[in-house]
């Protein structure tokens, strides 16, 4: 799960790292009022979405009057922010942040992944801030400053003093960025989160270490012991078509192509989209109902995958071990008579009472292709998605 940059700042200054002064606004009247309260002269209005490149997108802007603060908020409410992270259409602005401007002498990288190589926390610095950590990884390799923590220490000082070394910051800052390093470091485990990212990290013209962005991400497994975080959550952040499906605990990927894909498991997932492109189709999307689904479950991972209007197939793939053929044919035979599927359905059924679960599908009178291998179920699909294309396009034609 992401949060917005003011909400990872909040939690990082209670765990000691140093963040510039601001507030939030839903409008920017008081977004205007927000940095009146805050004093100074010159202000920096943050469009709150999940998603970086914000600066370049017009989501980042530098203020000095009441006025210029409202045009800036007034641009950006109501808007879609499109980024080179958001994808083609772009994420609403429904919260901007104010923030008092703070004066920049040098920009720093800062980031706390998982490391699946070595199964440590890893921190990824470099002294090019202010870009884009891909850019850096591309354009000057050299520049970046690894280390891993080992988890039964933790992170030591020693490391930290390290890297204010490598990143040449100068010796009367070292303490402000041990601070910093360790109280991400704290918030990342504590939190159970996946990333920490503070990019830029800066040092002010007055000597202090900020930072002036942040980026966290939590593992959504281990939410259920974080509530505080849970409530977090901005669904307008969301694909709403992905939301939909985690509150009923269903796990949902959104695609662009035509055919829904419900399977089980997710290496099942990726073996049913590989062979869908193989047959020459696209998929608009996979469901995993997980295993020991009930027909109610199975029946309600249909509904789903049909109120996604880009669905132009489904194709039902499933290898049952946990799971039972004839209660997933149940659940799609519920399905198709509740909602009057108008979609070609493919159903590929192995494993576990295979033969009651062809019998079910057989007996319901429904209009179901029936397939005995993946590739078949796949090259099914795709030439009934065409035929039906065909079909509508005529259609329309006549008409
Ligand atoms: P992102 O583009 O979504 O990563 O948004 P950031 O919060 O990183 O802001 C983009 C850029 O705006 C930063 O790299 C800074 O160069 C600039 N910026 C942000 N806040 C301030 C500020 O208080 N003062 C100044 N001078 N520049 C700022
Ligand atoms: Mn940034």
């Amino acid at each position: 799960m992401d949060i917005h940059e003011y909400q990872a700042k909040e939690i990082l200054s209670r765990f000691g790292v140093a963040v510039p002064e601001g507030a939030l606004a839903y409008s920017p009247e008081q977004a205007a009022y927000r940095a009146r309260e805050l004093g100074g002269e010159r202000w920096v209005v943050k469009a709150q979405v999940h998603a970086g490149g914000r600066g370049k997108a017009g989501g980042v802007k530098v203020c000095s009057s009441d006025r210029e603060i409202e045009d800036a908020s007034e641009g950006m409410f109501g808007a879609k922010l499109v980024t080179h992270q958001t994808g083609p259409e772009g994420k609403g602005v429904y919260r901007v942040y104010v923030e008092a401007a703070v004066p920049i002498d040098r920009e720093i990288y800062l980031g706390f992944v998982l490391d699946r190589t070595t199964q440590r926390v890893m921190i990824v610095a470099s002294g090019e801030g202010g870009m884009e950590i891909e850019d850096i990884s591309a354009d000057k390799p050299d520049s970046i400053v690894r280390a891993v923590i080992e988890p039964a220490v933790g992170l030591r000082e020693f490391q930290c003093r390290q890297i204010a070394f490598k990143l040449g910051i100068d010796a009367s800052l070292t303490q402000q960025l041990v601070r910093t390093l360790q109280g991400c470091y704290r918030a990342f485990t504590e939190l159970d989160a996946t990333m920490v990212e503070i990019n830029p990290l800066v040092i002010t013209g007055d000597n202090r270490v900020l930072a002036l962005d942040a980026k966290m991400t939590f593992d959504d497994n281990a939410l259920f012991r974080h509530p505080q975080i849970s409530e977090l959550r901005d669904k307008s952040q969301e694909d709403p078509r992905e939301s939909r499906a985690s509150d009923r605990g269903l796990s949902y990927v959104g695609l662009d192509g035509n055919i829904g894909c419900i399977v089980n498991g997710a290496g099942l997932a990726m073996a049913t989209m590989d062979t869908i492109k193989l047959a020459g189709g696209e998929p608009a999307n996979f469901l995993d109902i997980g295993g020991g689904a009930t027909p109610e479950r199975v029946a309600k991972a249909f509904r789903l995958v049909l109120s996604d209007q880009n669905v132009q197939a489904i194709l039902v793939n499933i290898f049952a071990g946990i799971n039972r053929c004839d209660w997933v044919a149940e659940g799609v035979v519920a399905a198709m008579k509740e909602v009057g599927v108008e979609v070609p359905v493919i159903v590929r059924l192995a494993g576990t009472n295979v033969e009651a679960g062809q019998k079910i599908l057989a007996k319901s009178g429904l209009p179901i292709i029936r397939a005995g291998t993946l590739i078949e179920a796949a090259e099914r699909a795709v030439a009934a998605w065409k035929s039906d294309l065909s079909q509508g396009t005529k259609i329309r034609a006549a008409s």
